[in-house]
């Protein structure tokens, strides 16, 4: 799960990080007001999406008076904003941040993320922040430094000032980023986040070490531990077919292609994808309905899958194991019917009572194709779709 950024700084606040002060509104007057409220003089305008680059795409505007703020305000709110991480359509913005404006000497990187093949969290910064870092690892390399920290005996000294060193801090600096340092690492532990990044972070010119911009992503499924961190939770900023397939536990992620997929297991789904694309098509969504392929679990996987207007075909593959296929045959014969199936639709079953599951399916009066393969079925559905 994500979260916005002026939720995230509250976080860091919170174990100690500077961030500047801010407010975060949901109109143009509250934006004005907001202004007068950090004391004047210079401010920030920030659009609050679940996406970054903001910054080169408009979403962040320094303002100098109340006016400004309300003017700036006024032409960001209930406008998609399209940075390179939103994809073509943009996001919609539905709330700022009214920031207190810092005075910049230099902007740096530090993140903290989960090194897997390490097995334990990394910190990794770099001296130039602001800047694309993905763009910085893979033209300059070098510049970024990972320091993977012991899970138990946490961070130590020497690399706290390793990483301090590698930033270019000084002096009375290195306090400062000392401290910066150890809060986002027990921020990251503390919530189980999989990614807390501060870009940029900056050395203001009075000398302090302040986080201008914060981005915090959680593990899903520790999030039960964490109310706190579920509740900053902004379901305007997910896809609302994923927020209801979440309700039914199915797994499911949309895509950008037009061929429903409903699948049981994973490595079954992801095989299926395979083959979709194999044979010429796009599927429109990754979709484990799990191993309890039920009537309910299929009647509402159908109707996500419908209430995507890219839909143009489904493929139902499901491998009857634990579930007895005409069990599932029942399910997918009365969910098309619930669902009024308008678009073709290509079922291959196997496994258990696999005849009397695809006989159920030829009678019953449904329009649609059985394969007894993947290949056969990926190909029928292509067509189909076509
Ligand atoms: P992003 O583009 O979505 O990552 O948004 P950021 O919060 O990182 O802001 C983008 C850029 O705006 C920063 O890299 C800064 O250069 C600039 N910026 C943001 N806040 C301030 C501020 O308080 N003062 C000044 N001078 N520049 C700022
Ligand atoms: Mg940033």
């Amino acid at each position: 799960m994500n979260i916005h950024e002026y939720q995230a700084k509250e976080v860091l606040a919170r174990y100690g990080v500077p961030v500047p002060k801010g407010i975060p509104v949901d109109t143009a007057e509250q934006a004005a007001k907001a202004f007068h409220d950090l004391g004047g003089g210079l401010a920030v305008v920030k659009a609050q999406i679940h996406a970054g680059g903001r910054g080169k795409a408009g979403g962040v505007k320094l303002v100098r008076s109340a006016d400004d703020a309300q003017n700036i305000a006024a032409g960001l709110i209930g406008k998609a904003l399209v940075t390179p991480q939103t994809g073509p359509e943009g996001r919609v913005v539905k709330k700022l941040y009214v920031t207190q404006g810092a005075d910049i000497a230099r902007e740096m990187y530090l993140a903290v993320a989960m090194d897997r093949s390490a097995r334990a969290p990394v910190v990794i910064a770099a001296a130039e922040g602001g800047v694309d870092i993905e763009d910085l690892a893979h033209s300059k390399p070098e510049a970024l430094l990972r320091v993977p920290v012991h899970p138990v005996k946490g961070i130590q000294g020497f690399q706290i000032r390793r990483i301090c060193f590698h930033l270019g801090l000084k002096g009375d600096q290195l306090k400062g980023g000392a401290a910066v340092i150890q809060g986002l690492l027990k921020a990251f532990m503390d919530t189980d986040a999989s990614l807390a990044e501060i870009n940029p972070l900056i050395t203001t010119k009075d000398g302090q070490v302040v986080a201008l911009d914060a981005k915090m992503s959680f593990d899903d499924n520790a999030l039960f531990r964490h109310k706190d961190v579920a509740g900053y939770r902004d379901l305007n900023e997910e896809d609302p077919k994923e927020v209801e397939a979440k309700k039914f536990d199915l797994n499911y992620i949309a895509l950008s292609g037009n061929i429903g997929c409903m699948v049981n297991g994973a490595g079954l789904a992801m095989a299926t994808m395979d083959v979709i694309q194999q044979k010429g098509g796009m599927p429109a969504n990754f979709l484990d309905v799990g191993n309890g392929a039920n009537k309910t679990q299929v009647t509402n996987a159908f109707k996500i899958l419908l209430s995507d207007k890219n839909v143009k075909g489904i493929l139902v593959n499901i491998f009857g194991g634990i579930m007895k296929c005409d069990t599932i045959a029942e399910g997918v014969i009365a969910a098309a019917k619930e669902t009024n199936m308008s678009v073709p639709l290509v079922v291959r079953l196997e496994g258990t009572n696999v005849e009397l599951g695809r006989k159920m399916l030829q009678e019953s009066g449904l329009n649609l194709q059985t394969a007894t393969s993947l290949d056969e079925a990926a190909e029928k559905i292509v067509k189909a779709a076509h």
